[in-house]
């Protein structure tokens, strides 16, 4: 007997149709006589669709009560999805309780909208699988130390159910989803791309960081720091297949590196529109000066992501940087009231029309020639690259936003991923 946490995504939970088809999966690995918890997403589109309804009501305002009452909100999108497959879990005569987060307890701190896990109690959880109970424990959302609820940030039933994981010291996390497993890149955008049958576990933290929705960043981040076995696998596939070969099914994240050692150089593709670039311009080139800049954005809770300064010339140099869209005007708005004054700059420029195209391998740091092939592949594609930035297992440019698609499918095929 294994205690085993699933996550199903928001598709996957998509209809009373497919909450039937989650409860009869899961209730088929109860019957294989394993101990299972489940941690749903809210049926698809519904966490935007109450979002929206705030935003119908008042524009976000920073630092008002806005973010609580968000986080009320959303929250309530998991509860419904938890409660109805705990009704088709008895439907199909299997006893289930489901909880909210606050129930559990999830513990969080208190920043709304974007809460981190710090504990989570699983005496109540354990109580009930041991009377023979499958668990359903809404993802994306706990409470703090006041008894607020919280989200965890978009995508963050991930997140919630990998804790849960970590927190039980399951045997393992499977991440049901509406692919079948992580790709070499997306595959609604490069249909080429191929399924992975592993990945390891610094490259799915890059590629996640790097804009692969596929799972949560924290959600890996949980996974490296408690070694918590993690597949992604599909809920499409028919529930009844044979519980073995689904339980192989997938892409598993590995820890060990020996096994990756036949690996390709590159391994991914991972892109990002979510971030905008912000260049300030003519700035005298003395010492401090990143500081001003940057001291600036950061006590204002804005993070930053690629950076660069050019060279000077006549003691004046530019200084350009990337921040997620969401902060973009307010970056702005800051810097030219706040900063330009007493910087002695010039001017400040904004461009929200970029995107962030990476490619993540850990080959890479052991091969030579990797970063120029990606820049000559774009090159010939005639895609001007308007930032750079490394680290030892991946490359990221920041390009036009219209040529994402591009230059995406040119390095799927430069780097031969769309070959076995
Ligand atoms: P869920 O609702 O199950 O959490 P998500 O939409 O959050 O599902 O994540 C799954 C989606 O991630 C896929 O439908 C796919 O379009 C996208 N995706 C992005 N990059 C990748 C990748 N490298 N491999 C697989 N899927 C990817
Ligand atoms: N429902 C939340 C969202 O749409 C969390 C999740 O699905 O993981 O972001
Ligand atoms: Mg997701």
């Amino acid at each position: 007997m294994a205690l085993i946490v699933h996550k199903y995504g928001g598709t996957s939970m998509g209809s009373t149709e497919r909450i039937r088809n989650v409860a009869k999966r899961v209730a088929k690995w109860t019957r294989a006589g394993h101990q299972i918890v489940v941690v749903p997403s809210a049926m698809s589109g519904e966490t935007n669709r109450l979002l929206g309804l705030a935003k119908e009501l008042a524009p976000a305002k920073p630092d008002t009560a806005y973010n609580r009452e968000l986080d009320m909100l959303a929250s309530t999108g998991e509860q419904a999805s938890s409660a109805l497959l705990a009704i088709a879990l008895q439907a199909e005569g299997q006893p289930s309780v489901s909880y909210a987060g606050w129930q559990v307890a999830i513990k969080t701190n208190d920043a709304f909208t974007k809460a981190r896990i710090e504990s989570i109690d699983d005496a109540r959880v354990r109580g009930d699988l041991d009377a023979g109970k499958v668990v359903i424990i809404t993802g994306f959302q706990g409470v703090d130390d006041s008894g607020n609820i919280t989200t965890l940030g978009r995508g963050g039933s991930d997140t919630s159910a990998v804790a849960v994981a970590a927190a039980m010291k399951a045997d393992e996390c499977l991440i049901y989803t509406d692919v079948d497993g992580v790709y070499t890149t997306d595959p609604r955008v490069v249909p080429e791309a191929r399924r992975l049958q592993t990945v390891s576990f610094e490259e799915m933290l890059e590629m996640a960081s790097m804009g692969s929705k596929v799972l949560q960043i924290r959600s890996v981040e949980f996974a490296g720091k408690y070694k918590v076995p993690m597949r992604v696998l599909s809920s499409f596939t028919p529930w009844d297949i044979d519980i073995n070969e689904e339980a192989a099914s997938g892409t598993l994240i590995t820890f060990e590196e020996d096994e990756q050692m036949e690996q390709a150089v590159v391994s991914g593709i991972a892109f990002n529109r979510d971030e905008a670039k912000i260049s300030v311009v003519g700035v005298p080139d003395k010492p401090g000066i990143a500081y001003q800049i940057l001291g600036a954005v950061a006590d204002a809770n804005i993070e930053v992501d690629v950076i660069i300064q050019n060279l000077s010339k006549d003691g004046k140099t530019d200084f350009s940087f990337t921040v997620h869209r969401n902060d973009y005007t307010k970056t702005l708005d800051l810097l030219k009231e706040k900063v330009l004054p007493s910087l002695g700059a010039v001017e400040v420029l904004g461009d929200a029309k970029i995107c962030k195209v990476s490619i993540v391998g850990i080959g890479m740091r052991s091969h030579v020639g990797v970063a120029s092939k990606m820049f000559r592949s774009l090159s010939e594609e005639g895609i001007n690259i308007q930032m750079i930035s490394t680290s030892e297992i991946k490359t990221s440019v920041v390009i036009d936003e219209k040529y994402m698609e591009l230059a995406v499918r040119a390095l799927h095929k430069a780097f031969d991923l769309d070959q076995a």
